[in-house]
């Protein structure tokens, strides 16, 4: 079809009635090829800002292998899930450190662990947050002088993860402990608070109320009565907030039975419940 285009471009007849019409007709059809390849409908051989390719065969498989979240979806929201995994993955700087590069599996199962997070939020990419640094193993943080096996930087816009850390998040799928969401869990709570286009999605009325039960909670486990939740979730609001994603996505329903306001006040926030995968 460009062929086609380009021939009726170069024709070099006189202007005429009807050689005029052909060439208003070749520029609304390299108008009408533009605005297809923006909407991702055809492929126009080259990458158009904002719309990336579909997931490969090869990121799929990837995700089918190691991604139970992904496993268990509709085939509709699997395409979602693929697509939002791409996008993640196409407008992110993955940084190696101490490792000479981030694999495919690296990008697509941490891309895979924001979407995870953020699946109610279709246009939700955590924009703040630019660069993922992945280390191979847990690493020594120069500022407070102690080894950390991930951390969210707003100054430096970046989320840093050790990759040894965020396997064994996903290795044992159910102990309440996942370190890419505790991670992409304090990047979202940030992300809300920055001013930009995805600012303050989180619903105010149902994040107060959360606080609310929140701070009850973690008055308990600091007095060492916590119903299921780490001691460390008595840090701070941010360390209790990530410590309860953790617990919502690897322990649902122990999560719902022992504390259900809680539990429904995060479907509410987060618009996904693990218990109830539409
Ligand atoms: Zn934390």
């Amino acid at each position: 079809m460009t062929n086609f285009i380009l021939l009726i471009l170069l024709q070099t007849e006189p202007p005429s009635n009807d050689s005029f019409d052909v060439v208003i007709l070749a520029f609304l059809s390299v108008a009408v090829i533009i605005l297809a390849g923006m909407t991702g409908r055809v492929n126009m051989g080259f990458q158009v800002p904002g719309f990336p390719r579909p997931l490969s065969a090869k990121r799929k498989q990837i995700l089918n292998k190691h991604f139970p979240f992904y496993k268990q979806l509709t085939p509709d929201r699997r395409k979602r899930f693929e697509q939002k995994v791409q996008y993640f993955i196409h407008v992110k700087e993955f940084i190696p450190r101490q490792i000479p590069i981030v694999t495919e599996e690296m990008k697509v199962l941490i891309s895979a662990c924001a979407v995870q997070l953020t699946f109610g939020y279709p246009k939700v990419f955590l924009s703040h947050f630019k660069r993922i640094l992945v280390y191979p193993d847990n690493y020594y943080s120069t500022i407070n002088k102690t080894y950390h096996k991930g951390e969210v930087n707003p100054r430096f816009r970046t989320i840093v993860l050790s990759w040894k850390a965020f396997v064994e998040g996903y290795f044992n799928p159910i102990d309440g402990r996942n370190l890419g969401l505790h991670e992409m869990a304090h990047a979202l709570r940030l992300e809300n608070l920055i001013t930009n286009a995805e600012f303050n999605f989180l619903d105010e009325e149902v994040l107060q109320h959360w606080q609310y039960l929140a701070d009850q909670e973690m008055a308990s486990i600091k007095e060492g009565n916590s119903r299921m939740f780490r001691e460390y979730a008595g840090t701070d609001p941010d360390e209790f907030f990530s410590v309860a994603i953790e617990n919502f996505f690897e322990r649902p329903e122990k999560f719902k039975s022992l504390m259900p306001n809680l539990y429904a006040i995060l479907v509410l926030l987060l618009k996904q419940d693990p218990l109830n995968p539409i």
